[in-house]
């Protein structure tokens, strides 16, 4: 992997601190995303997806668990948590795909989403603000 002077480690983990993780940064694309799954996956207002590439990704502590589902897409989601205390991690299985979505609020340093991609907006929960200046789509991109 080429170093640049952009590059930079990130670090995260469960609640609990069994699972503990680094990334290589910086973020390829953030996603807030407003749908009913990320909701009751962050059991809370919206989901925070920080996009990586899969081989920057080593798991440092711990071993979490998969859960997968049906997405509406017809897609397979892969979603990583911690066996202990349940915090979701990261979905994608970092072996298989190129890159994978890191639950942003599990994230040490938490991620700058000033601008990020608003995605899904048209199930936003009333009292949640997007800045005027966010890019957003009401569904998913296409
Ligand atoms: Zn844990
Ligand atoms: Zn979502």
């Amino acid at each position: 992997m080429s170093g640049t002077l952009t590059e930079q480690t990130m670090t995260g983990g469960c609640q609990c601190g069994a699972v503990r993780y680094e990334a290589s940064g910086p973020p390829l694309e953030i996603y807030v995303c407003h749908c009913t799954e990320c909701r009751k996956q962050s059991a809370s207002a919206f989901g925070i997806s920080v996009i990586v590439h899969s081989t920057g990704v080593r798991l440092v502590h711990g071993t979490p668990v998969r859960w997968s589902r049906l997405a509406d897409s017809g897609r397979t989601v892969d979603c990583f948590f911690c066996p202990e205390c349940g915090s979701r991690l990261w979905h994608g299985d970092k072996e298989r795909a190129e890159t994978i979505s890191i639950k942003g609020g599990s994230l040490d340093e938490p991620p700058e989403i000033t601008s990020a991609v608003h995605i899904w907006t048209n199930s936003k929960l009333a009292g949640v603000t997007i800045p005027d200046q966010a890019t957003r789509f009401c569904k998913e991109p296409e």
